[in-house]
């Protein structure tokens, strides 16, 4: 029997034991996945958790639910991949063997790396909301503070989701005005970048959100250090922002195993093919979503268009045929903006978000671009689309995994 190994039972990994069920022969495959986690975490709603709109049980659920049963699910940590020996070590020294490795073992916050981040003031007056403990703690905060200045802040990038912190901007001024204290609270939002968000046309759109809004922005901000007690975060050019309540989005890396198995970049992420999903590290170790080091977004859709590609790639890997150079970067993201609405963008490597309709050519009933009810409705729905079919390798219909172009205003290029 053969083994195919996937590291990481999150979002990538899940959706991978799924489609590789259905399309691995039973009598020559054997599937097995490692997680540390018995929980398996619906990410995109710790942005709802800290402001009460979300419940946690609507973010957690048991990881086993959602691996087919001919799968092996080994609850344990992994220290290591030996490369080499084509073997993987876990915590507790067993050693499992594979002839096709996949790794998606994602990306976290690394507080730590941000001088004075951590200390008695995290989770006091300084919070994550990208993990679970960070979200849930926001929210217990946010039910009783009174207002002040709100700092809402990136530390470098690439993050994973990178519009979270401005949805996270938006949903405060909107949950601050439903409390009737609006008034009494200042919203920042400092970045490195020297917009709002990574793509300039997205960026234009969300400038003027954020000028309504009332949310100051505090563009290239390149964070030295944090001083907990005086309650202020500096940059390396000498620039100071002071704050009552800090909501920042720390360094994010992958996993510490890449690190000790020696395969990773600076920031831990593993150096892939971007078309092929096939890593650089060895032809028969693939990787996807946020621990690659694609030049894609880190996202859950992102990871979902890989997943049907890297499965067919997986497919041809054993027969011995030429990878497809498929998957394009497209990444499909709402952005909520409060008050009942949310935008959408669709984009991919090459192409910025435009407008248009999606999913259907000037039927919709999304809008590209464009700050409406019914892409609220499309995110909330989300939740349903994610535990129900995204993450149990369901084909979402008229979603397809590279973008399409029709129905979108792409302007023309001039040669
Ligand atoms: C606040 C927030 C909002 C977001 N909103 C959206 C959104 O609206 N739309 C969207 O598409 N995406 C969104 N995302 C991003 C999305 O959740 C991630 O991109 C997606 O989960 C990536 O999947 P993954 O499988 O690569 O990583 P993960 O889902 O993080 O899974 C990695 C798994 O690997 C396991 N693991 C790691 N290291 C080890 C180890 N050493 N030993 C054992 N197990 C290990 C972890 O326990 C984890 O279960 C959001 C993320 C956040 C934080």
């Amino acid at each position: 029997m053969k083994q195919l190994l996937i590291l990481g039972a999150g979002t990538s990994g899940t959706m991978m034991a799924n489609h590789l069920n259905k399309v691995l022969p039973k009598d020559s495959w054997n599937i097995s996945i490692v997680d540390q986690e018995e929980t398996h975490y619906y990410q995109p709603g710790f942005l709802f958790l800290p402001f009460d709109l979300y419940k946690t049980k609507d973010v957690k659920k048991k990881i086993d639910k959602f691996i087919p049963k001919r799968v092996k699910l080994i609850n344990e940590k992994i220290e290591r991949i030996d490369k080499d020996k084509n073997e993987v070590v876990l915590k507790n020294n067993t050693i499992l063997s594979y002839d096709i490795l996949i790794v998606a073992t994602g990306t976290n916050i690394a507080p730590q790396e941000i001088e004075g981040m951590l200390g008695a003031h995290w989770h006091k007056s300084v919070f994550d909301f990208y993990t679970y403990e960070g979200a849930k703690n926001l929210r217990d905060k946010l039910r009783t503070w009174k207002g002040g200045k709100l700092v809402v802040h990136i530390s470098e990038m690439p993050i994973k989701c990178p519009v979270a912190p401005l949805e996270f901007a938006f949903l405060a001024d909107s949950f601050f005005t439903n409390k009737g204290i609006r008034d009494q609270v200042e919203i920042s939002f400092v970045t490195p970048m020297s917009g709002a968000f990574t793509k300039p046309k997205a960026t234009e759109a969300l400038n003027y959100l954020l000028e309504q809004k009332h949310i100051k922005v505090i563009p290239d901000f390149n964070i030295e250090s944090v001083d907990g007690p005086n309650h202020k975060i500096m940059d390396y050019a000498g620039e100071e922002v002071a704050y009552d309540l800090l909501v920042t989005i720390p360094t994010n890396m992958g996993d510490p195993m890449i690190k000790r198995s020696g395969i990773g970049d600076e920031l831990n992420y593993i150096p892939t093919d971007k078309a092929t999903l096939q890593t650089k590290i060895k032809d028969n170790i693939f990787a996807i979503g946020d621990a690659t080091n694609l030049p894609a977004s880190k996202a859950g859709s992102v990871a979902h268009f890989e997943a049907e590609i890297l499965t067919e790639n997986i497919q041809r890997y054993i027969a011995g045929k030429e990878l497809k150079k498929e998957f394009d970067g497209h990444a499909n993201c709402f952005i909520e903006t409060g008050h009942g609405k949310a935008l959408l963008i669709d984009f991919n490597y090459t192409q910025e978000p435009v407008k248009g309709t999606f999913p259907f050519p000037g039927v919709g009933p999304l809008s590209l671009l464009k700050e409406t009810h019914m892409n609220h409705m499309g995110k909330l729905a989300f939740k349903w689309i994610y535990w129900n079919m995204l993450i149990k390798g369901k084909h979402i219909p008229f979603v397809s995994a590279t973008m399409q172009t029709s129905g979108k205003q792409i302007e023309e290029t001039t040669h």
